[in-house]
């Protein structure tokens, strides 16, 4: 069953058409990877998946409801998380406060004074928000102040800010870039134990180790459009992949 329906997307930036007649279904639990050379619209595409961009025509529906013209914060609401390449973080505050602030925020979409919850349920949001950490190997981080982490520890956090809201679909657009061998690895590890099988994932990413070692099935996107989709062996070997990228 598909849990993400996208339909004739239509996305121009003035006269360039970022995305031309989008067409892609994500089935429930799986880990779905959008591959393609630079300025394929991948970034785009996410973009109008959680309102950041609307787009000119077609329809998004997830999980039975229509994504078109509502706000960021609503998609999020629907369950729909994302971690983006620029990271969002509240650098001045600690670990365990930048998980708490969305776990918090959680309750009702946005975060307000009113949000704050009942003395006896704030054992219940503490411990989901520790669990977290732990979740992400950050425990013994928790005091630190977000500002001081590496690269890849702040990638870490962004993805327990995200995932402390139990989202049903997950978007991760290029979470390894600009990291280490090791770091991409321990990626990779971290995203196999805690997020495959548990959410369904839509990774848009450059590395093809991460991209072989995580995605179920892979859409090759190039000049605004799904050129070709498939399961990962069929995808190694089609020649109008290696066509997309040599052209691109
Ligand atoms: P990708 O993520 O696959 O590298 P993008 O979605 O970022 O590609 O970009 C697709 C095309 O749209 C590129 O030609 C890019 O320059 C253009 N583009 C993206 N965002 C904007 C924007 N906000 N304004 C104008 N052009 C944009
Ligand atoms: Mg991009």
């Amino acid at each position: 069953m598909s849990i993400l329906q996208i339909s004739g997307v239509n996305k121009s930036f003035g006269g360039l058409r970022a995305l031309s007649n989008v067409n892609l279904s994500v089935e429930e639990g799986s880990v779905h990877a959008v591959i393609g050379p630079n300025g394929a619209g991948k970034s785009t595409l996410l973009n109008c998946l959680v309102g950041r961009l609307i787009p000119d025509t077609g329809s998004v529906t997830f999980d039975g409801k229509s994504l078109v013209g509502l706000q960021p914060h609503q998609i999020n609401q629907a369950g729909v998380g994302r971690v983006f390449q620029t990271p969002e973080i509240f650098g001045e505050l600690s670990l365990i406060d930048n998980v708490l602030i969305p776990t918090l925020a959680r309750r009702d979409g946005t975060f307000k004074a009113n949000t704050i919850p009942r003395v006896d349920q704030q054992k219940e949001v503490n411990e989901r928000a520790l669990q977290m950490l732990e979740d992400v190997g950050l425990t013994s981080k928790r005091d630190m102040i977000a500002n001081n982490l590496s690269r890849g520890d702040k990638r870490r956090l962004e993805l327990a800010m995200c995932l402390v809201q139990r989202p049903k679909l997950l978007l991760l657009d290029e979470p390894t870039a600009g990291m280490s061998r090791a770091d991409t690895n321990n990626t990779i590890d971290l995203l196999q134990r805690i997020v495959v099988g548990h959410v369904t994932m839509i990774i848009i990413e450059h590395d093809m180790h991460v991209v072989f070692s995580l995605a179920q099935r892979i859409t090759v996107m190039a000049q605004g459009t799904p050129i070709v989709e498939g399961e990962p062996d069929s995808i190694k070997g089609d020649p109008r992949v290696q066509e997309a990228y040599l052209g691109g």
